[in-house]
């Protein structure tokens, strides 16, 4: 993996409970995660390349010798699922069955967008089990609830739910200290997860991307979804286009999150809800990222995966 991007680093987030967060959290350095069991270990979420799913499984193992047996797709980007191939043979792959749906559609598409990445050998396995709005699982005496919300970062996200310790690994509904993502998903269905994910009441979040956080992370992810929403009603009194209303925006507070040019791709899918489309419906993500380049001073945006 390139030197840009500094070391995984592990974090137990509760007892026998471990964040594996991979900073900087920008484009396809995602988070992790991985419950060890009496027996055997669940883990949340793979990563983007070969090399870095092993680095997550030597992370495991520098940890507890047992394997991994269950592993869990909070949805199909293929910085959560490309690492699946690591622990096939040994592990059950459970999503959203949405999730399901979606890796076979996308397949490895983050390859042509960074074609210059070293991603190896990687295998997006899909799940072998599916749910449709909430899965129970038991990891030893730990309750884990896996449940459905959206469509909001995708159509198909679950998060994985502690409710004794308080603890959620959120998935792509929240980047901590970057800038959401709703292209392929939804902001109206995104704001209803915030909702419910706020009435779960946690105490410690574990992103989808950057730092572990506590529940002040969902204010702001707030925030800046209802902006959104206002910009895109404004740009279209205005009769200006996604990108150019996103050229002439003061970012404001959100100057400070990382991967700022997906207010272009996120203003695409203001545009598409204003217009009274279905939650969700398929926006052309190649077109908008394109755009999103454009507005990142002509460049594909960085990916230090
Ligand atoms: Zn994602």
């Amino acid at each position: 993996m390139p030197a840009a991007a500094p070391p995984p680093r592990l974090e137990e987030v509760a007892d026998r409970v471990h964040a594996y967060v991979q900073p900087d959290g920008t484009w396809c350095l995602n988070n992790a995660g991985f419950l060890v069991g009496p027996e055997a270990v669940t883990v949340i979420d793979t990563a983007a390349t070969e090399a870095r799913a092993l680095a997550l499984r030597a992370a495991i193992a520098s940890v507890t010798p047992l394997p991994a047996r269950t592993v869990v797709n909070t949805h199909f980007h293929g910085d959560h699922t490309y690492g699946n191939g690591v622990f096939a043979g040994e592990a059950v792959f459970v999503a959203h069955e949405n999730c399901a749906a979606e890796m076979a559609e996308q397949g490895l598409l983050l390859t042509h967008v960074w074609p210059d990445v070293e991603w190896g050998d990687i295998r997006p396995v899909p799940p072998s089990i599916t749910f449709a709005d909430r899965l129970p699982l038991h990891v030893g005496d730990t309750a884990v609830e896996l449940i459905h919300h959206g469509p909001a970062h995708t159509t198909g996200d679950a998060v994985a739910w502690l409710p004794e310790q308080r603890v959620l690994f959120a998935g792509d509904l929240i980047f901590n200290g970057g800038t959401p993502f709703v292209l392929m998903g939804s902001i109206a269905g995104s704001l209803a997860a915030l909702a419910e994910l706020r009435a779960l009441r946690p105490e410690r979040i574990v992103p989808g991307h950057g730092p572990v956080c506590g529940p002040d992370v969902l204010d702001w992810t707030e925030g800046y979804l209802r902006w959104l929403q206002e910009l895109a009603r404004d740009g279209i009194a205005a009769g200006l286009p996604p990108l150019a209303v996103a050229r002439e925006t003061d970012l404001g507070p959100y100057r400070e999150w990382t991967d700022p040019e997906r207010l272009v791709g996120n203003l695409h899918r203001a545009y598409s809800e204003a217009r009274g489309e279905p939650l969700g419906a398929p926006v052309e993500f190649l077109a908008a990222m394109l755009e999103m380049a454009e507005y990142n001073n002509g460049q594909i945006p960085t990916c230090m995966a």
